[in-house]
């Protein structure tokens, strides 16, 4: 069954949830690329998590479309993870999104280090304005979202009603510990973000992340000096 944004009821997810339920990773996104086929599309962060979905689509659909949102502030290590997947995946499509305004524009118009002053805004303009306009392309889309991540994303099933873009997401990795992340990332010897090794377990960009101690939560290393906690991706409207 192909749900739409547009046609989908609540039931609909129920009941396609009940019916995925018993399926592993690997299945669903073999059903997800069989039920939307070009019309999906993943949107990936290049964090463990998103390293272990690559790996899994690439069995799956090898010429699959992957888009980064390139916010002009990520780490150099991201960017050299990018081009080691490049590599090692020449047949997936992997698209940098940009913002439409250049740092130095985003300063002249809204004031020097907005990620400080005022973070929603500065993650609306690099981050959602640009995921918004891509994924008006495409029906569905994938996300590398763990239910034990956190308290906002303890509910998410595996295809979920996303009102914020008006579509559907599919969570393949839903069930999935961080220790079973590193273990595939390991038997696979997958490339990672070096940054995992120097205790940055969560990594988005360099203005807004911070390594953490020895037995904090995986992500009060983002946005740690606010009460910010997620980049509104994943927030409903
Ligand atoms: S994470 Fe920080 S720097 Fe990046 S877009 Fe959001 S507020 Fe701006």
């Amino acid at each position: 069954m192909q749900l739409t944004y547009q046609k989908a009821a609540a039931e609909d997810y129920e009941s396609l949830n009940q019916k995925l339920k018993k399926k592993d990773s690997l299945e669903i996104l073999k059903w997800a690329y069989q039920t939307y086929g070009d019309e999906l599309v993943y949107a990936c962060s290049f964090g463990a998590e998103g390293i272990v979905l690559i790996d899994m689509i690439h069995k799956v659909k090898k010429d699959a479309v992957i888009v980064f949102l390139d916010t002009d502030f990520h780490f150099k290590e991201t960017y050299e993870l990018i081009d080691r997947v490049k590599e090692r995946y020449p047949s997936l499509r992997i698209e940098m999104t940009k913002p439409e305004l250049t740092p130095e524009e985003q300063a002249e118009v809204h004031g020097p280090e907005l990620w400080k002053v005022n973070p929603d805004l500065c993650c609306s303009i690099r981050k959602l304005i640009p995921l918004e306009q891509q994924l008006n392309q495409y029906t569905a889309w994938i996300s590398g979202l763990r239910r034990e991540q956190s308290p906002t994303r303890a509910n998410t099933e595996f295809v979920n009603q996303d009102r914020r873009f008006q579509s559907i997401k599919i969570c393949p990795l839903i069930h999935w510990t961080e220790e079973e992340i590193w273990m595939y990332i390991r038997l696979h010897q997958l490339p990672y973000n070096e940054l995992h090794d120097k205790n940055y377990p969560s990594i988005g960009c360099e203005h807004c992340t911070k390594a953490v101690l020895a037995g904090e939560d995986a992500r009060s290393g983002r946005w740690a000096d606010t009460n910010k906690t997620e980049c509104g991706l994943h927030l409903d409207k």
